[in-house]
């Protein structure tokens, strides 16, 4: 009874706490915690920094400074569960896990609330996609690994080979800011399902719900050591995770260079990689496609999440007969949306996560024009009023002019920012698309079929959208050729990677 009321009286604290940090976000009022070994525990060198709330520009928290002291502390409480957690049935890990996924789903106003307050992001979109996906990733893998299967192989001259796959030991995963819960619960997952032992770290930028969801493991029962969250920064407790000698797998998502350089430690020590990196995704917009719909999947496609999902349309191509009429309805549409204060339900377009961030993309915008682009919507840093005047928000912004060539065409901005060009013919629109160093998704709006399987056999992308953007089924495979990355993520593909195939071979 005292316990159930203890529950009562936590549930009740996670759920206000977020609108408490909201409304008193000038004051620092709370240490996150790294999760080591089933406990909260604060850094061993005892060192913080603080965490800006992007919608006011003022710390409400303060993270763990987090060093190899600490990473190696969630090594060993790793390596002490894997025995256990990789004896453990299946159906066991699944159970574990599916109470997780029904406490993300109890918590979804409070870790909402805290998403959007950690990065900026509308309040409507952490409600409605960051947190139920973090929900659907862990249950997604809690129950995949109850349908996993190794294969067999018959011989002609009497012997049978199947395939045993065991979970590696204890993984790293590292995961961005943009999509913070979604994108951490996409790694941890798959791995634990599969009996690894996982040391874990957030984005410094964003590190609040991950520290939500290690009270939510404590509450599930999830045992010591399974999963541990280290916080800090990336080039100290990050590099200290891959250079750890004994952690055997890396997955990562984040930028191109920080890929490269988390490869250059990891690839001589032989650890398993999976990458996850930018990209310059093309929109491809034929004068046959549906233009209503297509032009409503564009603005998200272009400023979801203030354009800061790696998956985003940032290059929009568009036949040359429909250029000037979706010119038009596409800059009347974009000057419409409401940047604002991403709390409020109406609000569209939010901050951007960081005042370093601002200051990348609005260099981005300063590029553009040098390098002779016009802006024909937006183009400025939007000050808000009140609490919210320090915050960092920039207006959706659209650029035309522009050979693919340039920076601007090339380089990922991560923003609210896109691109405009016109085609010619589908082979120019192909040319201009795969005329990048990425290869991660791109988007095809048309009503012709044939036409439609022409230019998804043609496009060097590791996914393509046709007529639509941003479906996903979570079985599918998902990541980027060329610089967009090494691997795939997703259903079976995750548990692949998350275990080691061994061959045996018996002789009949
Ligand atoms: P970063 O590459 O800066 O960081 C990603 C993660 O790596 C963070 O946790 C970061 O920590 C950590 N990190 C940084 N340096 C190191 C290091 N030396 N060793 C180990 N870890 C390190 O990316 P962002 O967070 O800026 O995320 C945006 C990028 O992510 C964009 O390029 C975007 O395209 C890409 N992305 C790709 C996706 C995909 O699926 N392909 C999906 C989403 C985003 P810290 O933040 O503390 O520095």
């Amino acid at each position: 009874m005292q316990n159930k009321c203890i529950l009562f009286i936590y549930a009740k604290l996670f759920y206000i706490l977020p609108s408490l940090l909201i409304k008193f976000s000038a004051t620092i009022v709370e240490k996150i915690a790294n999760y080591i070994d089933g406990q909260l525990l604060e850094p061993t060198a005892g060192l913080y920094f603080e965490n800006i709330s992007p919608i006011t520009g003022k710390a409400f928290s303060l993270i763990p400074d987090s060093d190899e002291k600490d990473v190696e502390l969630a090594y060993k409480a790793a390596e002490k569960a894997f025995h256990s957690w990789s004896n453990t049935p299946a159906t066991t890990r699944s159970k574990i896990m599916v109470k997780i996924a029904d406490l993300i789903a109890e918590n979804l106003n409070a870790l909402a609330k805290a998403e959007s307050l950690d990065n900026g992001k509308p309040l409507a979109l952490s409600t409605s996609v960051d947190i139920p996906r973090a929900e659907s990733n862990i249950r997604f893998f809690a129950t995949s690994i109850l349908h996993w299967s190794s294969e067999a192989h018959i011989m002609e001259n009497n012997a049978i080979n199947y395939t045993n796959r065991k979970p590696i030991g204890v993984v790293g995963c590292i995961s961005p800011w943009n999509l913070p819960l979604y994108l951490f619960t996409w790694k941890i997952a798959p791995a634990m399902a599969a009996g690894n032992t996982v040391v874990a770290k957030p984005s410094e930028i964003t590190p609040y719900t991950a520290f939500l969801f290690s009270k939510i493991c404590i509450e599930a029962g999830l045992p010591a050591g399974v999963l541990n969250i280290v916080h800090g920064f990336g080039n100290k407790a990050g590099n200290a995770i891959v250079s750890h000698k004994k952690i055997k797998a890396i997955s990562f998502t984040g930028g191109t260079s920080t890929g490269a350089h988390i490869a250059s430690i990891a690839a001589p020590m032989f650890k398993k990689l999976s990458l996850e990196l930018g990209g310059k995704n093309p929109n491809i917009i034929f004068a046959d496609a549906d233009f209503d719909k297509m032009l409503a999947t564009t603005l998200r496609s272009s400023f979801s999440n203030q354009g800061q999902i790696c998956l985003c349309g940032s290059r929009i191509l568009v036949e040359e007969s429909i250029y000037e009429k979706f010119k038009s309805a596409f800059v009347e549409k974009v000057s419409k949306m409401t940047v604002g204060d991403p709390m409020y339900p109406d609000t569209k377009t939010g901050a951007v996560v960081s005042e370093a961030h601002m200051n990348k993309i609005l260099s981005y915008i300063e590029l553009a024009k040098k390098e002779g682009g016009k802006i024909i919507c937006g183009g400025e840093r939007k000050v808000l009023s009140g609490e919210l005047e320090g915050g960092f928000y920039i207006q959706p912004t659209i650029i035309e002019g522009l050979p693919q060539a340039c920076r601007t065409n090339q380089e990922e901005i991560f923003g609210p920012v896109v691109t405009i060009s016109s085609f010619k013919t589908e082979e120019e629109a192909i040319t201009m698309a795969n005329d990048t160093q990425y290869g991660l998704a791109a988007t095809v709006w048309t009503s012709n079929l044939s036409k439609a399987h022409r230019c998804a056999a043609a496009l060097d992308t590791g996914i393509v959208w046709i007529n639509t953007w941003l479906l996903r089924d979570l079985r599918t495979p998902f990541g980027g050729t060329k610089n967009s990355g090494v691997g795939r993520e997703g259903g079976f593909e995750a548990l692949r990677f998350f275990t080691e195939a061994q061959n045996v071979c018996i002789e009949l």
